[in-house]
């Protein structure tokens, strides 16, 4: 349903269904590791992140005990965390990766500290 790929086109995966919410995340972790004010994830089922080439680029970081932060070791690109207690079974993308146009219709602000 949708493709993407990293900066350097070494790791292409596929969503297969649309994502289910998609938030700009303003927590301090995800504004390291994307040297941004936030980052911009959308959600969806983990079985529906399908990886089709570049996974031994594929890098990963406990960025806590249980959230794990995957990018590629190449160019940096930030791809996906997963390991939310609540929603074990669920993965989060960063939609920049996508080349598919994707228009979220909704986009919740979270961890927003100004707010
Ligand atoms: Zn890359
Ligand atoms: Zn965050």
């Amino acid at each position: 349903m949708y493709k993407d790929s990293c900066l350097c086109g070494e790791i292409k995966y596929e969503l297969t269904s649309e994502p289910i919410k998609v938030s700009h995340c303003h927590c301090t972790m995800c504004q390291k590791q994307h040297g941004a004010m936030f980052a911009t994830y959308a959600s969806l089922p983990k079985s529906d992140l399908v990886y089709r080439s570049g996974l031994d680029s594929l890098m990963s970081y406990n960025s806590s005990s249980s959230i794990l932060r995957k990018f590629c070791k190449m160019c940096g690109s930030n791809i996906e965390w997963s390991g939310s207690k609540d929603y074990p079974d669920w993965v989060s993308v960063a939609i920049s990766t996508l080349d598919t146009p994707y228009e979220p219709l909704s986009i919740e602000d979270i961890f927003n500290r100004t707010t």
